[in-house]
C-alpha cells in the first residue's frame, strides 16, 4: 500500500519531468485514499511557491474545505524545502514519507531541520528512503539535460 502511494508520487514527478518542470511529485492520502495528486508547477504557473507539496496541500484543503489536514499523510519524491516543511506543519499533516534527501534545499534532515525548530508547533512523523534509485535517476537526468 505504502509502495503504491510512493509509485503514484513518482508518476507525478515524471509528469513534471515531461513538462520540463523540476521532477518532484507529491500526493496526499486520507483513510487509505488519495485525495490530492500534484507535481511541481513553478514554470507553468509562474509561481515560485508552486512546489509539488504546496500544490497538493491546496488541492487537499480545497477538497476537504478545511486548512487542517490532521488525518492526512503526504508522500513526496524529494525531501521538502523550508517553505514546504512550514506549510506541512501548518496543515498538521500526520506523516510525511519521502524518497530522497535534498542536500541543497532540504529542510528535514538537512539545512534548517525545520521540524526540530522551536518555532515549529506541529511535527509530523517522518519516514524516508523509499524508491531512492528511481527518484534519484529522475533528478539526475533532469539536471543533466539542463547543462
Ligand atoms: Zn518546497
Amino acid at each position: 500500500m505504502k509502495k503504491d502511494f510512493i509509485a503514484e508520487a513518482l508518476k507525478q514527478a515524471k509528469i513534471a519531468f515531461e513538462k520540463d518542470e523540476v521532477p518532484v511529485g507529491a500526493i496526499i492520502v486520507e483513510d487509505g485514499k488519495i485525495i490530492a495528486l500534484a507535481h511541481n508547477h513553478n514554470l507553468t504557473l509562474k509561481d515560485p511557491t508552486a512546489h509539488a507539496e504546496i500544490v497538493a496541500l491546496r488541492i487537499a484543503s480545497e477538497k476537504k474545505q478545511t486548512s487542517r489536514l490532521d488525518n492526512c499523510d503526504l508522500y513526496v519524491t524529494l525531501e521538502p524545502c523550508t517553505m514546504c516543511a512550514a506549510a506541512i506543519s501548518l496543515a498538521r499533516i500526520r506523516r510525511v514519507y519521502y524518497c530522497i534527501n535534498d542536500e541543497k534545499f532540504g529542510a528535514i534532515e538537512n539545512g534548517v531541520r525545520f521540524f526540530n525548530n522551536k518555532s515549529c508547533h506541529h511535527k509530523p512523523e517522518i519516514y524516508s528512503g523509499f524508491s531512492e534509485k528511481e527518484a534519484k535517476e529522475l533528478m539526475t537526468s533532469f539536471f543533466k539535460n539542463k547543462r
